[in-house]
């Protein structure tokens, strides 16, 4: 999977090749200037993977729901505008799923008599948990995604062939 880095100054201003990220193929739509903005890790938890690789897939989300008035962006095709929004939702919708229902399930069975069997959605936040965590580290590391960044540039991997060698290109023209 090709890793590129991106200066956050092109992808907030629209200025990367029509090639699509994910697959190569012509691009026609921008996405995710804000991505230009993304910062991995959150303060409160330094050095915590699972909050960093999280804080990518929630930064997704967000800006597919701020209406996305500025120009800039990374290059999708039709059929990739909506790749990284499917996924966003199958993670984060995942694991807030995982932690509400484990929450329910440990305050109904602490609300049951000592003797009863615990509660039967303490079974389904199981299965989840057996399903899910497999699932997500999957969907996640087969995903093209931003992996790190520093004060000017975002790298991503998994970037399309197309757009790394269209990419050099016009950074060697440049
Ligand atoms: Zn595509």
């Amino acid at each position: 999977m090709p890793k590129v880095s991106l200066l956050r100054d092109q992808i907030a201003g629209g200025s990367l090749p029509s090639v699509c990220f994910i697959c190569g193929r012509e691009a026609w739509d921008l996405r995710f200037s804000d991505l230009a903005a993304w910062r991995p890790g959150v303060r409160a938890l330094p050095g915590s993977p699972i909050a960093s690789l999280l804080s990518f897939w929630g930064h997704i989300l967000k800006s597919s729901r701020s209406g996305e008035e500025s120009p800039g962006g990374l290059p999708f095709c039709k059929r990739h505008r909506s790749y990284w929004v499917r996924r966003a939702w199958f993670i984060i919708g995942g694991w807030v799923f995982l932690v509400a229902s484990m929450a329910i399930s440990i305050l109904l069975t602490t609300m049951m008599k000592p003797d009863q069997r615990p509660h039967w959605t303490f079974i389904v936040a199981i299965c989840w948990l057996l399903f899910f965590l497999p699932a997500f580290l999957v969907v996640h590391l087969a995903s093209t995604r931003a992996i790190a960044s520093d004060l000017e540039s975002i790298t991503l991997a998994g970037a399309s062939r197309g757009f790394v060698s269209a990419f050099k290109e016009q950074e060697g023209r440049a």
